[in-house]
C-alpha cells in the first residue's frame, strides 16, 4: 500500500498537540518523579501542555534522599532533572509518563505537600 505524498516520513513525536485529551481538573494529579531515576534530558518537559515541568537542579534536600546508584546518576548528569514548577497546572493527560525514557515519571491525586512530597 502506498502513503499519501505529504504524510511524515518518521512518526511525529509527542508534542503538547499530541497529548491525550482525557485529562482531569487542574491540580487533581501531579507528576512524581522518581530522583532515582530521572536523568534530566527533558522530553517530560517538551510534553507538557501547562509546563508543569522544567530542568533544574537539585536542590540538597533532593540530594540526601538519593540512592547510592541515584546518587551517582545524579553526579553523571550534573545534578539536572526535571523539577515541578507548577504542580497545579497538572491536568493528568500523562504525556510526560509516556515520554520518560527512564520510566521516572508516575501520576499520584492530590497535591504535592499534601502527599508528602517534596518535589
Ligand atoms: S500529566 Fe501533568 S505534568 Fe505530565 S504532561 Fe500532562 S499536564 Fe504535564
Amino acid at each position: 500500500m502506498n502513503e499519501p505524498a505529504n504524510w511524515p516520513k518518521h512518526p511525529p513525536t509527542r508534542t503538547p498537540a499530541h497529548a491525550p485529551a482525557c485529562r482531569q481538573p487542574a491540580g487533581a494529579f501531579f507528576p512524581l518523579i522518581d530522583r532515582n531515576r530521572c536523568e534530566g534530558a527533558g522530553p517530560c518537559v517538551a510534553a507538557c501542555p501547562t509546563q508543569v515541568l522544567q530542568i533544574g537542579v537539585l536542590t540538597p534536600p533532593q540530594r540526601r534522599g538519593l540512592s547510592l546508584k541515584g546518587r551517582i546518576k545524579a553526579f553523571a548528569h550534573r545534578h539536572r532533572q526535571a523539577q515541578l514548577v507548577a504542580p497545579g497546572r497538572c491536568e493528568a493527560c500523562g504525556a510526560c509518563v509516556q515520554v520518560c525514557p527512564e520510566q521516572a515519571i508516575t501520576l499520584r491525586r492530590g497535591a504535592p505537600a499534601a502527599s508528602g512530597v517534596r518535589s
